[in-house]
């Protein structure tokens, strides 16, 4: 099954954990094998322990099914046998029938888990002979016709094992050449076939057998070779989602400044107004550089796209990231939503921007407020209580608020302000 020098830790069923990626190495050899022929494949080093571990978990069970169900057929038929047969022919049987249950379940037992590969091989190999001497046995106990129909039920007891046990080629030829041996020497004393019948008949089984070797031989290698095919669709799959995830990232990330961009701020945020989230308190600032365009004409598109970069930086550097969302809304905008945060402190994140640009002296000397960039912010603010307010009204009052901060002269914070539905109020602006 594996390498005699695996050890229990190693074989881990397969299933246990996720899958490892392969390596580029794993990857190669991958394709080199499934490139030739597929009688040629051999699986080797860490593929060759990975398809092993893999299988385990199969083949094991395989085993120890096989193993309970051939002690109960042994039993079940022994019993039949003691009310059908006469009771002499009987108690010749049942001590070499006796064998085989044990053997049958201490087989089980070892497989029950993974095993160092030597232990593994012993069991099975020392549990097939005792099954397979223990079934010839009895014909030979019991003499007669059942001399020679019980070397061929252990015949045909072999011949289930080597088809469905998925092990080494080498252990399936061990127990086909045992039970041929066992066959032979067993009926070279059968009193009632003569010498040449007893080979004629061992030929013939030879044959039989030797044909289901090859048949399982060739299901190894397909069992191989699906393995080589998945480890392939596996490393496919994986290139593929890696694929998904960067295009995914860059469509939702704004080239220049490396921060989310429009189009992810607003499928996000509508997310949120649809899965009813907006239930919450949540405010939106909505932040534009102040003469941005003149900058642009004084110092070239170059710096500008500096100065975007820069902003952008300062304004991620002012908001929480683990619940904050930050984008780039347009040209020289920049959107951001703070979630579960109330009036007062969504204007003071506002002011903090509005103060950590102004501080980092960035130079536009086309601008009418200073020597370097400002920004101007529009706060909007939605309540628990404000129920009807939607995702486009939220950023249409933000908006409001922004034209006027700029009306007011820029470089500043200006908060729109809701009039109380009960009332019917008109709105009321403060500047921040
Ligand atoms: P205000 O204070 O009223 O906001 O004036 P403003 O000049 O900032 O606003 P306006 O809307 O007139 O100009 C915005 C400018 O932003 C115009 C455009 O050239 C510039 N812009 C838009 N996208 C980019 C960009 O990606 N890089 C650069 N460098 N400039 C950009
Ligand atoms: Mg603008
Ligand atoms: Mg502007």
């Amino acid at each position: 099954m594996r390498d005699a020098k695996s050890t229990s830790s190693e074989t881990s069923p397969a299933g246990s954990v996720p899958p490892r990626p392969l390596t580029g190495a794993m990857a190669d050899e991958v394709e080199r094998l499934l490139s030739g022929r597929t009688r040629d494949i051999r699986l080797t080093g860490e593929l060759r322990r990975r398809f092993d571990e893999r299988l385990w978990r199969q083949t094991a069970k395989v085993i120890r099914s096989w193993m309970i169900w051939v002690a109960f057929v042994d039993v079940l038929t022994l019993a039949l046998n003691a009310a059908l047969l006469p009771r002499q022919v009987v108690l010749s049987m049942i001590a070499p029938a006796c064998l085989l249950p044990p053997a049958a379940i201490l087989t089980a037992v070892v497989w029950n888990k993974p095993r160092p590969a030597a232990v593994q091989r012993a069991s099975l190999l020392l549990g097939m002979f005792l099954i397979l001497l223990s079934v010839g046995l009895v014909g030979v106990f019991a003499g007669g016709e059942f001399y020679e129909r019980h070397l061929s039920i252990m015949l045909f007891v072999a011949t289930s094992a080597i088809t469905i046990f998925s092990v080494p080629l080498a252990w399936t030829i061990a127990i086909a050449c045992y039970a041929l041996c066992l066959y032979l020497i067993l009926q070279w004393h059968n009193p009632l076939l003569e010498a040449g019948s007893v080979v004629a008949a061992t030929l013939f089984f030879s044959c039989g057998i030797i044909a289901t070797v090859v048949a399982r031989r060739t299901m190894n290698i397909l069992a191989q070779k699906t393995f080589l095919l998945d480890c392939r669709d596996q490393r496919r799959v994986a290139e593929l989602a890696d694929a998904n995830a960067r295009l995914e990232r860059l469509a939702r990330t704004d080239p220049l400044t490396g921060i989310a961009n429009r189009r992810w701020m607003m499928e996000t945020l509508e997310s949120l107004w649809r899965h009813g989230r907006e239930t919450g308190i949540v405010a939106m600032l909505m932040c534009d550089i102040d003469h941005f365009k003149g900058l642009n004409d004084k110092l070239g598109h170059g710096e500008g796209d500096r100065c975007l970069v820069k902003v952008a930086g300062i304004i991620q550097s002012c908001v929480r990231a683990d619940r904050d969302l930050v984008s780039r809304h347009g040209g020289e905008e920049f959107l951001v939503v703070l979630p579960d945060v109330d009036e007062e402190e969504a204007v003071a994140v506002a002011r903090r921007i509005r103060e950590s640009v102004e501080a980092a002296a960035l130079p536009n000397p086309a601008s009418s407020v200073g020597p370097s960039v400002t920004l101007s912010v529009g706060v909007a603010f939605k309540s628990r209580a404000d129920t009807n307010v939607s995702l486009a009204n939220l950023q249409h009052e933000a908006d409001m608020a922004l034209y006027r901060a700029k009306e007011a002269g820029r470089n500043q914070v200006s908060v729109f302000r809701r009039p109380p539905v009960a009332t019917g109020q008109t709105a009321a602006r403060r500047q921040g």
